[in-house]
């Protein structure tokens, strides 16, 4: 929680970055002072089961992100060791998401089954040092002989084999002699230890199953805690980061080096998992949520995998900065879904264009505006970075403003249009609104305003102040669109605080969207932000030469009228 506070106070004060504490950059700094000749190694390790997620974002800056900050090298490597779970699809997938982030494996591709042979002999070597024995023992033996936290584990029977008839067995296994379950190799370490991790660990199991690469050349499969140390090892990898629930596994993944006789071993370093509020950074929990098609794929732009987020318009600076500002830290903590949206705003503020888009339309007849007549204003591209230069904006006498924009009967303090109330048109004229026109079921569809000619924006004008100032779009100009509006995917549960819950209402859709001119020209990815609405993003996966789809990427902080105060 205290991780989230300070992000909030981040938020809430000074945006300035202040260097959030990085302990592995110390371990790293260390390590090259022993060693000045070496070159620091990492790798990015995932389990192609699934896309990758935001958490995952993070583990690829710290991978990547390390050795490039220290001139080190960083492979990805696919832990493809289970063969039931893993899918070319994903494979594909990460490869685009690692790349999209920036960063880049060069020619170091690889995957931990091209190592099944070496994890193999190794394995053999351990039972020719009398450090690994086949088990016959069932799973619920195993589970009643590995004893307890609080009680030591049993010697399996079978644990005493000879060397010999270990090997003999162990081939047997591999030649396919064997049902699954049938045999295990275990680790022979100590059954007595307080580490669960070191009560004889499985390292190879029997598996008659097609691997997406090997194919059916292996019908054992080797467990992870004895795969990884290896896969690691091969690749020369120096500096092994993980996550936090490794802290555990060290001891075994040490205790697998120095068995195997690994000279210049890795090192594993844990660190916190990233938790986002709002967001669930599990690929099982993800892949339900796919397959049980409350989402359109994993690429929803509702998802936090890196493909959802690409496709909802998030930018990889963003996502960079976000991880960056997160820090590395040794404690697990939650970090507020804030500072991520205001990542993502603070790197498209001066990159995207600013537009008008009227996303819920309400007619609007001008009646003192000549028919026929356009004016093309000139209107600033992003005010903030007038390098981004200005295009031309119709003015006409059928425009849209959005519908939240007009009451027929306002509280107080509301500013825009209302029956007899002055608006400023954004970038045009000041409108008045005389009359409303309802159809047969009373709802107001179309009102009927005058313009007053003086008052053109940039004229000069100072005769009269008027209090709201409102977006529109020329209609006979306008550009159609459907516009998506995203909430979040899970929010807390009223009812049972602290709890999260799917939220029944994470999707908007509207229709009738009703944009500028220059956005028939903006092509799937493209971003802007929509005066008022926040920022869009045009959709990749339906947008046809014919349907234009925006995604709302994210909302504005705070409303137009509240920032020119
Ligand atoms: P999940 O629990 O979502 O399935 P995982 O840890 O099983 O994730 P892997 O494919 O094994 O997924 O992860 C690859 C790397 O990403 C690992 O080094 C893992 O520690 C790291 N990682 C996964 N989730 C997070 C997270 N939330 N924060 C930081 N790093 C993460
Ligand atoms: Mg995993």
């Amino acid at each position: 929680m205290k991780e989230a506070d300070k992000n909030n106070k981040e938020l809430n004060g000074a945006t300035e970055a202040s260097t959030p504490s990085n302990f592995i950059h110390n371990i790293i700094e260390e390590y090259l002072e022993a060693h000045p000749n070496n070159k620091i190694h990492t790798r990015f390790p995932p389990e192609p089961n699934g896309y990758l997620h935001i958490g995952h974002a993070k583990a690829i800056c710290i991978d990547f992100g390390t050795a490039q900050k220290y001139n080190g090298l960083c492979n990805l490597r696919f832990d493809d060791t289970n063969p039931t779970k893993e899918e070319v699809e994903y494979v594909e997938s990460i490869k685009k998401d690692v790349k999209w982030l920036g960063f880049d494996w060069e020619d170091r591709l690889y995957y931990a089954s091209d190592y099944f042979d070496k994890f193999y002999e190794y394995a053999v070597k351990l039972i020719k040092k009398g450090k690994a024995y086949v088990d016959d023992l069932t799973p619920e033996q195993m589970r009643e002989y590995r004893g307890t936290l609080t009680e030591p584990g049993k010697n399996s029977p079978y644990r005493e084999r000879s060397i010999e008839e270990n090997l003999d067995l162990f081939e047997k296994m591999k030649n396919g002699e064997f049902e699954d379950g049938a045999h295990i190799l275990r680790a022979k370490i100590d059954m007595a230890s307080p580490n669960l991790n070191m009560r004889d660990p499985a390292i190879y199991r029997i598996y008659h199953a097609v691997h997406h690469n090997t194919g059916d050349k292996w019908c054992i499969y080797p467990m992870y805690d004895f795969a990884h140390p290896l896969e690691d090892a091969i690749e020369k990898v120096t500096h092994s980061l993980c996550t936090l629930e490794f802290a555990d596994h060290r001891p075994l993944y040490d205790w697998v080096l120095r068995e195997c006789e690994i000279e210049n071993p890795p090192k594993q370093t844990e660190f916190a998992r990233l938790n986002v509020t709002n967001m669930i950074t599990s690929k099982r929990k993800l892949k339900a949520f796919v397959d049980e098609e409350v989402v359109d794929g994993w690429d929803d732009p509702r998802m936090p995998t890196i493909s959802g987020l690409r496709r909802r318009g998030y930018t990889p600076e963003a996502l960079r900065d976000f991880c960056d500002r997160v820090g590395v830290a040794k404690a697990d903590s939650l970090v507020d879904i804030a500072l991520l949206e205001y990542c993502l705003r603070d790197d498209l503020k001066l990159k995207a264009p600013r537009v008008m888009g009227v996303i819920d339309p309400l007619k609007v007849v001008i009646t003192n505006y000549p028919e026929g007549e356009v004016e093309y204003l000139d209107v600033d591209n992003n005010q903030e970075n007038p390098e981004m230069g200005s295009r031309k904006v119709p003015f006409s006498r059928v425009i849209y403003v959005e519908k939240e924009d007009f009451m027929e009967n306002p509280p107080k303090k509301y500013f825009r249009l209302f029956p007899e109330n002055e608006v400023r048109l954004k970038n045009a004229y000041f409108v008045k609104c005389n009359e409303v026109i309802k159809d047969e079921n009373g709802e107001v569809v179309e009102l009927h305003c005058t313009y007053d000619p003086e008052t053109k924006s940039g004229s000069g004008f100072t005769g009269r102040k008027v209090k709201g100032t409102i977006h529109w779009v020329s209609a006979e100009h306008a550009v159609d669109a459907e516009v998506r509006l995203y909430d979040y995917l899970i929010v807390e549960d009223e009812e049972n605080k602290g709890e999260m819950k799917q939220n029944p209402e994470s999707l908007k859709v509207l229709q009738n969207a009703k944009l500028e001119p220059v956005l028939a020209e903006a092509k799937p990815g493209d971003k802007f932000q929509f005066l008022r609405n926040g920022y869009f993003a045009v959709d990749t996966k339906d947008t046809t030469e014919n349907k234009l789809v925006f995604n709302r990427t994210v909302s504005l902080k705070s409303s137009w009228k509240k920032k020119k105060k």
